[in-house]
C-alpha cells in the first residue's frame, strides 16, 4: 500500500505506520483512506490478530486535509449533497474502527490536527509522545469549515459541550500537557516509550467500547437546551461569535449549530447533522477564499514561488541598516533575530546607539513577559554594531536604506554607501513611496537595485513588499527573497509605480474614508462600516495611526512630481490640508480625527462634525462597505491592467498580510472574482455615477465581457 504498512507482532497486535510517499507530511487523501479501510477490514477478519495500534512513519501524526483538493472541489462546482458525501466513507471507517470489537490505539508521534485528530478521536485510546513541538487540535474553522470526520460529534462526547466548543469554534491547538488536562488524550510518555504503552493498551483491553455507543451514555455536564451550560454555550457564545465576526464568517455558527443539534441525537444521526453543515461550507466562497489565500497561496509564497529558476541561492550573513529611527530599528532587531550580523548606521553615532538601545529594551521587554534566556537576547544585541562610520559596511552582502523620505537625503545615502559596499552587495530601498527605478538612477549598479518594503511594527508584520526596478536584476529579486525567506516573513513581489502596489491601495482606503466624511457620512458610520465589512481598522482610525502630516508628504510629493489627478488624491487632499492646518495630526499629537485622552480609551473627536456637518440623510451601511471595499478591489484591478501586479496572489496577500483586508473575501482580487467580474463592473458603475473615481476602466470592462477571472 502506498499510503501505510501493516506489520503483526508475535503477540498479535498489529502495527499501522502511516506514511504516504511523495509527501513530507501526512494528510487525508482518498488512497490513504482507502488503504486504511483495507487495513482495519484485514484487522478485524484476522483472527490471530487482536487489536492495532496506528502510528505515523513521519514526524508528526497527521496534519489535517489536502486543502488544494478541498479548493479543487469548490472550483468543479461541488453541490452541497455531493460534498455531504464526501466523508462518508471516512466516516464509515471510524465508525468500523470504534465498533469492530477489536481494540484501536492512537500512538501519536506529534502533531494530530484536523483529520488526524478526529482519527484518533475513533480509536479507543490515544497515547501521545511528549515532544515540545506537539499540538493536537481541530483548526478547521480557521479555513471556513468544520471538522467533518465525526469531530465536532466525538469531541463534545468525549470532553463534555463546554470544553469542546472553544476548541472548535477558535481552532484551538493545544500542547501536549494542556491536550492532557482537557482529556483529548489519555496518556502523555517519552517517545521511546510510545510503541510499547499503545501495544500494552491493546493487549490489556480486548472488548473496548467508546463511551458513545455503550447503552445509557449521557455528555458530562448534559446537551440541549435544558444542559445547566446551554446559555453559556449556545447562546452566549453565539452573541460573541457574532460581534466579533459580524456575521462574515458561516463557520462558527454552524459549528454551533452542528454541536447543538447533533449532541441531542444518536451518534449516527449527529453525524449526518455535521455532515449537512459541512456541505453547506464547503460550497460557500468563505472557505475558497480563506484556504487559497491564507493557506495555500501564502505557503507557495513562503516557499518563494516567485523566486526565479537556476539562481544559486545567496545567504545574507552581513547586513547593513542605514537609519536607526522606527523603520531601522525594526530592520535590524529582526534580522539579528535571524542570525544576522548587522552594522545599524545613523548620521551619528548616538542616533545609531540610540536605535540599538530602543532594540535592547523592547529585548528585555519581550523577555520579561514570555521568558527566554538572558543570553539569547545578548547574543541578538551582541550581533548589532551601532555605528557612524560607513566603512564598516565593506563586507555587508546587503543594504536596507531607511532614512527620511526624501530622495535628496536617499542620494547621499546611496552614494556613500556605494563607496564602501562589495562589487557585488545589493542595495535595497525600504521607501514607501519613492518610485524604485528613480532611486536606481542614483546609484552605480542599478541591477543590484531593488525595494523591500517593511511594513510598521517590523517585528510582528509578516508581509514583505519586494519592488522591482526598471534595471533590477533577476539574481537581484532571488537574492532578495532569500533574505526575506530568512526572516520568515512572506514576500510579494510587484513591479514599480508610485505608492508600488500595497501602498496604492491602502491610501485608496483611507481616502475614501476622508471623502465620506467631507460629504457629510457620520463619522461612526463610516467607522462602524469598515468594522463590520471585517477590515482590520477604521479609515480614520488608522489614519491616525500613520499621522496626516505624512498624508501632506505624500500628496505634496505627488502634485510636485506632476502625477495624475487621481494620483493626488483630490477627493482627499482638503481633508488632510485642512487636519495639517489645524495641527490635529493622529496619534502623534494626541488628536486627529480621534481623540486620545492621556491614560483614556480613544474616541471619535466631537470637533469632526463642526468641521463637516452630518447629511440628514445617511447612507444605508451597505453602501459604506461597499465604498469601502470596492475602491480597493478597483485600485487592485488597475494594479493588474498596469502591470504593477503579475500575478493575483501578491495582490491577495499583500491586502491581506499587509493591509488588514478582510480575510473572508481572499484579497480584492479574489473578492472581485467570488461577486463574479460583470456585476462587479455593474456596482462600479452605479457608485461611479455619483463619485466618478468608480469608473472602471475600458480594460476592465472587456475583462468582465470576456469573463476573465483574476484566477
Ligand atoms: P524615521 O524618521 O523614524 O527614521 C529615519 C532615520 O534616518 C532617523 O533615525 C534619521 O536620523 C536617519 N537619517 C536621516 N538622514 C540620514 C542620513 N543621511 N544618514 C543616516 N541616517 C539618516 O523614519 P521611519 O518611519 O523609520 O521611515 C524610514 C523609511 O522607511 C522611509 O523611507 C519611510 O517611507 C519608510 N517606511 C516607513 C514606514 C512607517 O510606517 N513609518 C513603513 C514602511 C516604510
Amino acid at each position: 500500500m502506498s499510503t501505510l504498512n501493516l506489520s503483526v507482532d508475535s503477540d498479535g497486535v498489529a502495527l499501522i505506520v502511516i506514511d504516504l510517499i511523495d509527501r513530507p507530511i501526512n494528510v487525508f487523501t482518498p488512497e490513504f483512506v482507502n488503504d486504511l479501510s483495507q487495513a482495519v477490514e484485514q484487522i478485524l477478519a484476522r483472527e490471530d490478530i487482536k487489536g492495532a495500534v496506528l502510528t505515523s512513519g513521519k514526524q508528526g501524526f497527521i496534519a489535517g486535509a489536502d486543502l488544494k483538493d478541498l479548493v479543487n472541489a469548490y472550483e468543479q462546482g461541488v453541490s452541497p449533497s455531493d460534498a455531504a458525501t464526501r466523508f462518508n466513507r471516512e466516516n464509515a471507517l471510524f465508525r468500523r474502527i470504534e465498533t469492530g470489537g477489536k481494540p484501536f490505539v492512537a500512538a501519536l508521534n506529534g502533531q494530530a490536527l484536523g483529520g488526524g485528530l478526529e482519527l484518533a478521536l475513533a480509536c479507543h485510546h490515544r497515547v501521545l509522545a511528549s515532544h515540545p513541538k506537539a499540538l493536537v487540535g481541530l483548526p478547521e474553522v480557521t479555513v471556513g469549515l468544520l471538522a467533518a470526520g465525526g469531530g465536532t460529534q466525538r469531541l463534545p462526547r468525549l470532553i463534555g459541550v463546554e470544553k469542546a466548543l472553544p476548541l472548535l469554534l477558535e481552532g484551538t491547538l493545544l500542547k501536549p500537557e494542556q491536550a492532557l488536562e482537557v482529556g483529548i488524550i489519555d496518556e502523555l510518555v517519552p517517545p521511546f516509550e510510545l510503541l510499547e504503552k499503545s501495544r500494552q493498551w491493546v493487549l490489556e483491553h480486548p472488548h473496548p467500547q467508546q463511551p458513545w455507543d455503550i447503552k445509557g451514555f449521557t455528555i458530562a455536564g448534559g446537551s440541549g437546551p435544558l444542559a445547566e451550560h446551554a446559555g453559556r454555550s449556545f447562546t452566549a457564545n453565539m452573541a460573541q461569535v457574532r460581534k466579533r465576526t459580524q456575521d462574515n464568517y458561516p463557520a462558527p455558527l454552524a459549528i454551533l449549530s452542528a454541536v447543538y443539534e447533533g449532541t441531542q441525537l444518536p451518534f449516527d444521526l449527529a453525524i449526518q447533522v455535521e455532515a449537512k453543515y459541512f456541505a453547506q461550507l464547503l460550497a460557500n466562497p468563505v472557505a475558497r477564499n480563506l484556504m487559497r489565500t491564507l493557506f495555500i497561496n501564502k505557503g507557495r509564497a513562503d516557499k518563494l514561488a516567485r523566486r526565479p529558476q537556476g539562481i544559486a541561492p545567496l545567504h545574507i550573513s552581513r547586513l547593513a541598516v542605514l537609519g536607526a529611527g522606527m523603520m531601522g530599528v525594526g530592520i535590524a532587531r529582526v534580522a539579528a533575530a535571524a542570525g544576522i550580523q548587522v552594522v545599524l548606521l545613523d548620521n551619528n553615532l548616538q542616533a545609531a546607539e540610540r536605535g540599538k538601545e530602543q532594540i535592547a529594551q523592547a529585548l528585555e521587554k519581550d523577555r520579561a513577559r514570555r521568558g527566554g534566556s538572558q543570553d539569547a537576547v545578548d547574543a541578538q544585541l551582541a550581533r548589532i554594531l551601532a555605528t557612524e562610520d560607513y566603512s564598516q559596511l565593506s563586507h555587508c552582502e546587503l543594504v536596507i536604506e531607511a532614512v527620511f523620505e526624501e530622495r535628496t537625503v536617499k542620494a547621499q545615502v546611496i552614494q556613500r554607501a556605494e563607496e564602501h559596499l562589495p562589487a557585488s552587495a545589493i542595495f535595497a530601498s525600504n521607501t514607501s513611496t519613492l518610485p524604485i527605478s528613480g532611486l536606481a538612477e542614483l546609484s552605480q549598479r542599478p541591477t543590484q537595485f531593488i525595494g523591500i518594503h517593511f511594513f510598521s511594527p517590523v517585528e510582528r508584520m509578516p508581509l514583505v513588499e519586494v519592488i522591482l526596478g526598471k534595471e533590477t536584476s533577476k539574481a537581484t529579486l532571488a537574492h532578495a527573497l532569500d533574505f526575506v525567506a530568512l526572516l520568515r516573513k512572506t514576500p510579494i513581489v510587484v513591479n514599480d509605480s508610485p505608492g508600488f502596489y500595497t501602498s496604492r491601495i491602502f491610501c485608496s482606503y483611507i481616502d475614501e474614508g476622508m471623502a465620506m466624511l467631507a460629504e457629510g457620512i457620520a463619522p461612526a458610520l463610516i467607522e462602524n462600516a469598515a468594522r463590520m465589512a471585517g477590515l482590520a481598522t477604521g479609515p480614520l482610525a488608522v489614519t491616525d495611526e500613520v499621522s496626516l502630516d505624512l498624508q501632506k508628504k505624500v500628496v505634496d510629493q505627488a502634485i510636485s512630481d506632476g502625477l495624475s489627478p487621481e494620483r493626488q488624491r483630490q477627493h482627499a487632499q482638503p481633508v488632510i490640508n485642512r487636519f495639517n492646518t489645524l495641527g490635529r495630526l493622529g496619534r502623534k499629537t494626541g488628536g486627529g480625527f480621534y481623540e486620545f485622552p492621556v491614560g483614556g480609551r480613544k474616541h471619535l473627536w466631537s470637533g469632526l462634525t463642526e468641521l463637516y456637518p452630518t447629511r440628514a440623510e445617511q447612507p444605508e451601511v451597505q453602501e459604506v462597505i461597499d465604498r469601502l471595499l470596492y475602491i480597493q478591489a478597483l485600485e487592485s484591478a488597475r494594479c493588474v491592467e498596469e502591470g504593477v501586479i503579475t500575478d493575483a496572489m501578491d495582490a491577495d496577500l499583500g491586502a491581506i498580510l499587509g493591509l488588514g483586508f478582510p480575510g473572508w473575501a481572499g484579497g480584492p482580487l479574489s473578492f472581485i472574482d467570488t461577486l463574479g467580474l460583470a456585476p462587479f463592473v455593474e456596482r462600479c458603475k452605479q457608485l461611479a455615477s455619483h463619485h466618478p473615481r468608480f469608473q472602471p476602466s475600458a480594460w476592465l470592462i472587456q475583462r468582465a465581457a470576456l469573463g476573465k477571472n483574476f484566477y
